[in-house]
C-alpha cells in the first residue's frame, strides 16, 4: 500500500490530507512537528475573496468558495468584500480587475459604500457578496476532524524527517524550505512578517464587510464586536522573528478613524505577528516538484482562502496523475526558465 506523509497540517495541509482522503487513498499521515493551525493559519486575518489579478489565481478562489459557502456560519460569514478607490487611476485598475473576474464567471459589480465608512475622498468601489470572512484555525479544525473520520492518521508534535512515506507533500508555510531541503528539492520560499492589530470592542453593523483601501492597502474585517486592522510595513521585515511592532499603532488607528469615523477612540487591545511564505512571484509553488515529493506552498498570503480548490486539485494529481484545474501556472520551474520574475507584491 502507498504511504503519503502531507507535512504541515495549516489550512494546506489539512485540505490536501482531507481530499486525499475523500479520493479514496487510505493510507494518509498528516504530520506537524507544532499542532494544527499552530503556523500562520492560526494567525491569519481570514479574508476569503475571489478578487484576484490573475485568471489563474481567480479560478483557485473560485473553485474554493463553494466550499466556505457549504460550511457557512460560524466557519465562514458571506459579508462581501469591498474594494475602494480614492482616485481615478486606482478606480480603473479596479475597474479592469472586475471585467477579468467577471469574464471568469465572478460576480463582481461596483459597488455603493456600506454604512458609516468615510466617502467623501473616495472615487468609487466594487465589491463581491459571494466573498466573506472566516475563523480560519477553526476551519482548519473542522477538516482536520473530517479527514481523521475517514481515515487519515494525524501526528502532532512529529518532525515529518522521523516518517517514512512513498510519498510526501511540502505544506509546511514559511518552514516549507528547510523541509524541501531535506527531501532534495530547493524551494525559493522567504519567511515575511505580517501583523494584526485587533481594536477594543465597538458597536459595528453585523454585516459589515471586509473593506480594503486599494492604493495604501489598508484593510479591516469584524471579528466579533472588534475590529481586526492590517497594512504591509513600510519596509518588508524579512525573517522569522515575530516580535509585534507597537510603533505602527498611532497610524494605524488614524487610518481606521479616517476610513470608519464611528471607530473614534478605539485602542489597540491585541496584536499577532504571523509568517507569509512568499515566492518571488508572490504566487504559490502547486504541485509535483521532486521524486515523489509534492508542493503546496509559497501561498504568498492567500493560502487559506486557496486552501480548499488546492487541496482537491493536489489531491487529484497525486491519485491520477492530473487535475481538472490547470496548477500548470503554479509549477517550481517558472523560476528557472530565465526570463523576469514578476515582484512580489504584497
Ligand atoms: C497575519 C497573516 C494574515 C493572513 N491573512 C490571510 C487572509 O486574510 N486570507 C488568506 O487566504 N490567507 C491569509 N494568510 C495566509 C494564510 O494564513 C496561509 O497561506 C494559509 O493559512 C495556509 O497556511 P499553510 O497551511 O500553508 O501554512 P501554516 O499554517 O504555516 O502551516 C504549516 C505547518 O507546517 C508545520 N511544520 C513546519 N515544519 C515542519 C516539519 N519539519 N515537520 C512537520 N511539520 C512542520 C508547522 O508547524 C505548521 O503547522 C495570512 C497569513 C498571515 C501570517
Amino acid at each position: 500500500m502507498t504511504r503519503i506523509a502531507v507535512a504541515g497540517a495549516g489550512a494546506a495541509g489539512a485540505s490536501v490530507a482531507y481530499h486525499l482522503a475523500l479520493g479514496g487513498a487510505r493510507d494518509v499521515l498528516l504530520v506537524d512537528r507544532d499542532e494544527v493551525a499552530g503556523g500562520a493559519t492560526g494567525k491569519a486575518m481570514g479574508g476569503v475573496r475571489q478578487q484576484f489579478s490573475t485568471a489563474a489565481e481567480v479560478e483557485l478562489a473560485r473553485e474554493s468558495i463553494r466550499f466556505f459557502e457549504q460550511l457557512g456560519p460560524p466557519f465562514f460569514l458571506q459579508v462581501g468584500y469591498l474594494f475602494l478607490a480614492t482616485s481615478p487611476a486606482g478606480l480603473v485598475e479596479l475597474e479592469t480587475r472586475m471585467v477579468l473576474q467577471r469574464s471568469l464567471g465572478v460576480p463582481v459589480e461596483p459597488a455603493a459604500l456600506p454604512g458609516g465608512v468615510r466617502g467623501d475622498d473616495v472615487a468609487g468601489a466594487v465589491a463581491c457578496w459571494r466573498d466573506g470572512v472566516a475563523d480560519p484555525p477553526a476551519v482548519t479544525r473542522e477538516l482536520v476532524r473530517r479527514a481523521v473520520r475517514l481515515g487519515v492518521e494525524l501526528r502532532e508534535g512529529t518532525d515529518v524527517a522521523e516518517v517514512d512515506a512513498d510519498a510526501f507533500v511540502v505544506a509546511c508555510g514559511p518552514w516549507s524550505r528547510e523541509v524541501g531541503e531535506r527531501l532534495g528539492v530547493s524551494l525559493p520560499i522567504r519567511p515575511l512578517r505580517r501583523q494584526l492589530l485587533e481594536t477594543s470592542a465597538l458597536d459595528l453593523p453585523p454585516d459589515l464587510p471586509m473593506v480594503v483601501e486599494h492604493e495604501t492597502g489598508f484593510h479591516f474585517r469584524r471579528a466579533g464586536d472588534r475590529l481586526v486592522l492590517a497594512m504591509a510595513d513600510a519596509e518588508p521585515r524579512w525573517g522569522f522573528e515575530e516580535a509585534v511592532d507597537e510603533s505602527v499603532y498611532g497610524d494605524r488607528l488614524a487610518r481606521l478613524e479616517h476610513r470608519f469615523p464611528a471607530a473614534a477612540g478605539a485602542r489597540i487591545e491585541r496584536a499577532r505577528v504571523g509568517l507569509y511564505d512568499m515566492t518571488p512571484d508572490a504566487h504559490p509553488i502547486l504541485g509535483h516538484v521532486g521524486d515523489a515529493v509534492y508542493c503546496a506552498c509559497g501561498f504568498s498570503g492567500h493560502g487559506f482562502m486557496q486552501s480548499p480548490a488546492v487541496g482537491r486539485a493536489l489531491a487529484e494529481l497525486i491519485l491520477s496523475g492530473r487535475s481538472a484545474i490547470d496548477l500548470s501556472p503554479f509549477r517550481l520551474d517558472r523560476f528557472d526558465e530565465g526570463g523576469e520574475v514578476e515582484q512580489a507584491v504584497l
